[in-house]
């Protein structure tokens, strides 16, 4: 007897391509994609059910549900060309098999949404077959998704400042903002486990625009020559509002423009260049300074040094951790210094948490450091002590 499974999709870079490319593009591409999808069906069904996202019944008469999927992933993969554009398309794939996961089809199609998000959760085209326990996750995604929504109005949110030391001069030049939920029920959630849910939801817009007034605020009372770095997510990168934000914050405050100082991933290079430079500029015009976070998790960083002149390379914690065991780490933190002192760039070396490794960044040529070894995040009172000291 055959069995039946329903593979959900949804496109990894379709809207990267389309805002980039253009709708017609975008379109294109997904006749291209469909085309693909009814090959691989055969006399199975397949249904666009909407912006990227595909549906398909499929049996499992040649082969398992698992090599299907692997072959999918692969097949969806498969670099084209349209409209003059060569695109490598990517997707990633929730199952649900007919009957285990699903009696009829309302069940069995909610269940391959659940398999598909924890898919797109995990990574750009992989596969996920659904499990019980994603019913449960997800309620409890929804119920965080709830409380977050009311967390700014009820005061929940804080933050906590970590100093970064500027090694020459001695002294501390900045502390970082991080963001701290104080969550009635759970404690205190890390903002590793909130910030991508703000981001699914949309809420890291308003969540944003709160971290960046109240980092101004509280940094209007610190020396002139101790700086605020605000983390800024992706998400909130492309919203409009921010320019505005930045600028009725500073205003409000009266703080000077290149005390603040933006932090952001190399990811946005991936997803969209070209617009990526245009906001950088036009923020960098406000007079801010704009810092590059996590450098070297991503690929070919490089390049990225190349496009726009940053204020401050932050070195990830990563090499950091290696440092004391593999030269190899030493070497890429000299280079990754005598690039940035060519290029007018301050580095700054994240989770220094040992005097050892401190040693081997000031003698690789490192401009800063910050980590637990000099201060962990402390609270807006003690750094008035710290800065007072
Ligand atoms: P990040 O920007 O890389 O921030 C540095 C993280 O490393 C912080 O974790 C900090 O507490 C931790 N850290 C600092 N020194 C050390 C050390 O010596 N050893 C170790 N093991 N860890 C150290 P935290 O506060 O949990 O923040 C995690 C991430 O959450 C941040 O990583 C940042 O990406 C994000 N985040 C925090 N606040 C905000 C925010 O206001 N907005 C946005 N969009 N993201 C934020
Ligand atoms: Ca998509
Ligand atoms: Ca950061
Ligand atoms: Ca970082």
């Amino acid at each position: 007897e055959r069995r039946q499974a329903l593979f959900c999709l949804d496109l990894d870079n379709f809207k990267a391509v389309n805002d980039t490319l253009g709708h017609p593009t975008g379109d294109a591409l997904l006749c291209v994609i469909a085309e693909r999808l009814r090959g691989f069906a055969g006399d199975g069904l397949v249904a666009r059910l909407g912006g990227d996202e595909f549906a398909m019944l499929v049996d499992d008469a040649h082969r398992s549900f698992n090599r299907s999927a692997a072959e999918l992933v692969q097949l969806v993969a498969r670099p084209c060309t349209v409209n003059g554009h060569r695109i490598v398309p990517g997707t990633s794939v929730g199952i649900a098999i007919l009957g285990a996961d699903g009696p009829d089809p309302v069940e069995l199609s909610k269940n391959a949404d659940l398999a598909l998000y924890r898919a797109k959760q995990e990574g750009r085209g992989g596969f996920r077959f659904f499990e019980p326990r994603m019913d449960a996750e997800a309620q409890k995604r929804r119920q965080m998704e709830l409380d977050l929504h009311d967390a700014i109005r009820l005061g929940q949110l804080s933050l906590m400042f970590q100093p970064l030391f500027d090694l020459s001069a001695g002294r501390i030049s900045a502390f970082e903002a991080l963001l701290r939920w104080h969550h009635p029920v759970r404690g205190l959630v890390s903002p590793v486990d909130f910030i991508p849910l703000a981001e699914d939801t949309g809420l890291i817009i308003p969540i944003g625009e709160w971290v960046i007034r109240e980092a101004c605020r509280v940094a209007r009372t610190w020396p002139q020559h101790v700086r605020i770095a605000v983390n800024v997510s992706p998400v909130q990168f492309g919203h409009v509002g921010l320019k505005s934000v930045i600028l009725q914050a500073l205003a409000e405050t009266g703080l000077a423009p290149n005390r603040l100082e933006l932090e952001i991933t190399e990811s946005l290079f991936i997803e969209n260049p070209e617009a990526t430079l245009a906001s950088l500029h036009s923020l960098r015009a406000l007079g801010v300074r704009v810092a590059l976070d996590d450098f070297g998790t991503g690929y070919s960083s490089l390049s990225y040094l190349r496009s726009f002149p940053f204020d401050k390379i932050k070195i990830d914690r990563s090499f950091i951790i290696d440092l004391l065991n593999s030269k190899g780490a030493t070497a890429i933190i000299k280079s990754i210094t005598t690039l940035a002192e060519a290029l007018g760039m301050e580095t700054t070396a994240e989770g220094v948490e040992s005097a050892g490794q401190l040693d081997i960044l000031r003698q690789q040529g490192c401009s800063h450091i910050q980590g637990y070894y000099f201060s962990r995040p402390i609270v807006e009172t003690a750094v008035t002590e710290m800065l007072a000291s």
